[in-house]
């Protein structure tokens, strides 16, 4: 029988709703629970998938392809045993739209359709499909209590709280506690009022997270739980982490996952273990250096929208105990600028990304890489402008382009996945999805490594599986001109024989890959490709010393 823990805002955005509901579930996966998360966001979009990562940070893509919120990646990246898929994000527009086919197919028989109960049974349904199979559901509802937005997600929980009772549901209600610097004080009334807020629409919260900046002493928590109907056990204080990977230990600390055994009744169950965590904390505490990786991108204002790369990285100098300074390069700015700014970097990354925009900066980038021996890691976009340079400044291709962005270019390295398979005959026994767009590959899938190349040393195994996300794919026309200038393919997909992996293995570190290896890494866990790439970056670092 599954419990559901539901998780609301208050006060303002960005509390870090996810980070914490994360970090319930992973305290909850150490006492032995089976743990899966939710996140309902309240907009009209269907899916994050066409939304601009400047608005909306980075698009994380689940095993079974779905593009989702990037709160899904903070739960992949905390929990070991649960996978998100298709079912654990969903928007209200999502719903609408479902409800909307319903109607015009005559489901509804002539009745009303109306936000109660079509949209929030329609809510509903979803969330206990969702937490089929555990112990425990956290569900997160996006935006802050108030919201208009948000009502039916909010009204939902309500009913599923009384549907369910108070035996198998709570409502975790996180909060912001400001400090008043000319008062030296915390304030508790932004707290007071979210939570009545959250009273005028039926909902008592269980358990609160304070948010802070300061210490919170024993008599402000008191005077919340009175106000606030709460026990005062379960008014729990979230202070400013160095690290979001300490907040298990902190939500351990203060008993949290003995409130939330206790009432559902896991009454014999053994102490969280939470080491792993603690020696993550410990190395991202203790490093022996830093390294720096250049980050050559279009969204560089926004690192959000690289979020799951940045945190690869930080999980790989986790692994190689250095700290990993990431610098942001404007792709579009290193076309007038000075290469040379590039000198201070002990890596080059360049991560995935759309449209023509800044590539030839990104390529600058890349040969600058090449050409001094640098360790480069390419994803998606990243490796097809790495076969590009190399196309055009060594394999003697200078007209070498994508056709997502030249579509006359005399050598169209990259195009259209569908154009290649027409050329092979292979349309036909494509696994793609449909977007918006056009036909786009997505999710996990299977890739075999050629033995005798780095990638394949690194990942200590043939068969890999990595999650895509794109549309344009390497030629096979041209594998061969590219393989005979040095270049070499390292990685096959299993089912289409398309190139997945690409290196030099005449470079100290030179690897790029179709695939996204940054959504598959975890801070316990890291990543081979990650790990190896900062190890390089190491040797970079203190070659000069
Ligand atoms: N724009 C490229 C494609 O669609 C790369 C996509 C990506 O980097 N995610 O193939």
């Amino acid at each position: 029988m599954t419990h559901f823990i539901f998780v609301t805002g208050g006060v303002v955005s960005s509390l870090g709703k996810g980070i914490s509901a994360a970090s319930v579930a992973a305290l909850l996966e150490a006492r032995g629970l089976s743990v899966t998360m939710v996140k309902m966001d309240p907009y009209i979009n269907v899916d994050p998938g066409t939304m601009s990562p400047f608005q909306h940070g980075e698009v994380f893509v689940t095993e079974d392809g779905a593009e989702t919120d990037l709160d899904l990646g903070y739960y992949e990246r905390f929990l070991r045993r649960a996978k998100m898929t298709k079912l654990n994000n969903f928007t209200s527009g999502r719903v609408y739209q479902d409800v909307l086919n319903k109607e015009r197919r005559g489901d509804y028989l002539g009745g009303t359709v109306q936000v109660i109960p079509h949209i929030t049974d329609n809510i509903k349904e979803r969330v206990l499909r969702a937490g089929e199979g555990y112990d425990v559901a956290i569900v997160e509802i996006g935006g802050t209590v108030g919201d208009i937005e948000s009502l039916p997600f909010m009204e939902s929980v309500r009913q599923l709280m009384v549907e369910l009772g108070h035996k198998r549901s709570m409502l975790m209600h996180l909060t912001l506690l400001p400090y008043i610097s000319s008062a030296a004080e915390l304030k508790t009334k932004p707290t007071q009022h979210s939570v009545k807020e959250l009273l005028s629409i039926g909902i008592q919260p269980d358990i609160l997270i304070c948010r802070t900046e300061h210490d919170v002493d024993a008599d402000t928590t008191r005077k919340i739980a009175l106000f606030t109907n709460v026990e005062a056990r379960a008014v729990v204080v979230c202070k400013d982490a160095k690290t979001i990977y300490q907040i298990p230990r902190n939500f351990y600390e203060q008993n949290v996952d003995d409130l939330i055994c206790e009432r559902f009744g896991y009454n014999d169950l053994p102490k969280a273990d939470l080491s792993d965590w603690d020696q993550v904390c410990e190395a991202l505490f203790n490093p022996e250096y830093t390294v720096r990786v250049a980050m050559v991108g279009k969204y560089v204002e926004l690192p959000d929208a690289y979020k799951s790369v940045n945190e690869a990285l930080l999980h790989a100098g986790i692994q190689n105990r250095v700290k990993v300074q990431i610098d942001y390069v404007d792709a579009q700015a290193l076309e007038s600028e000075d290469i040379a700014i590039l000198d201070t970097a002990d890596a080059i990354l360049v991560p995935g990304g759309f449209g023509e925009r800044g590539t030839e900066g990104k390529m600058a980038a890349i040969r600058y890489a090449r050409e001094k021996g640098i360790p480069f890691l390419g994803i998606c976009l990243g490796m097809q402008l790495a076969v590009i340079e190399y196309a055009r400044h060594v394999a003697q291709m200078p007209e070498a382009s994508s056709t997502e962005f030249n579509r006359a270019t005399k050598y169209p390295l990259i195009g259209l996945i569908t154009e290649w398979l027409d050329e092979r005959g292979e349309l036909q026994q494509r696994n793609l999805e449909s977007d918006l767009g056009g036909t786009m590959r997505l999710g996990a899938q299977k890739s075999e490594l050629v033995a005798g190349t780095k990638t394949r040393e690194i990942y200590g195994k043939a068969e890999i599986t990595e999650r895509h996300r794109h549309r344009y794919e390497m030629n096979d026309r041209f594998i061969e001109p590219l393989e005979k200038a040095g270049m070499r393919v390292s990685g096959y997909s299993s089912v289409q024989h398309l190139v997945e992996t690409v290196e030099i293995p005449a470079h100290p570190w030179f690897i790029a890959v179709q695939f996204h290896p940054e959504f598959t890494s975890s801070p316990r866990d890291g990543h081979p490709l990650f790990a190896s790439f900062i190890d390089a970056a190491k040797k970079q670092n203190q070659k000069g010393k």
